[in-house]
């Protein structure tokens, strides 16, 4: 696949950036309308450009391991840091862990505080070299896809506008 990659982009009030390819998110949107009206979610993995402050998102990774329902979803851990592992290493580090993204079905992307303590988790987790993990969550009623995206920043979550 040699054709020309369009990007997404998002931007904090600070400037913080976020890019994703229309591919990747793509993806997310089909996972999204399968598992509707279930919620449904993965990681991102990818890199951060220090210099612009952009999280520049590779891909996704899902699992088919996990727990749903309307209002939860529950990933089992090991097949993604096994996963992360191999990235890691095939890409001489660097590409790594960089957030979380889930579907919020029939309901606004905004974070609950379940969400909130999850990112918070994250963040804290020693064995996670971000310490800003990203958070995408996608409200999707049957018809219409609405996502926002959200930094973990000072405990708390900050929001992106799209570009
Ligand atoms: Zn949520």
């Amino acid at each position: 696949m040699n054709s020309p990659m369009t990007y997404r982009k998002y931007e904090t009030t600070d400037g913080l950036r976020i890019q994703l390819s229309e591919e990747v998110f793509k993806k997310i949107q089909e996972h999204c309308v399968r598992h509707y009206p279930k919620e449904f979610g993965g990681i991102f993995y990818g890199s951060i450009n220090s210099n612009t402050d952009t999280a520049m998102v590779e891909d996704i990774i899902v699992s088919k391991w996990f727990v749903n329902t309307t209002v939860l979803f529950r990933r089992i851990a090991w097949y993604f840091n096994w996963r992360l592992k191999q990235i890691h290493r095939r890409s001489n580090g660097q590409l790594y862990y960089i957030g979380e993204w889930h579907t919020h079905p029939n309901a606004a992307p905004f974070p609950s505080t379940t969400d909130l303590k999850a990112m918070c988790r994250i963040a804290n987790n020693p064995n996670i070299r971000i310490k800003t993990p990203i958070l995408l969550i996608i409200g999707y009623d049957g018809r219409q896809i609405n996502e926002c995206f959200y930094i973990y920043l000072n405990q708390n979550l900050t929001s992106y506008a799209r570009l």
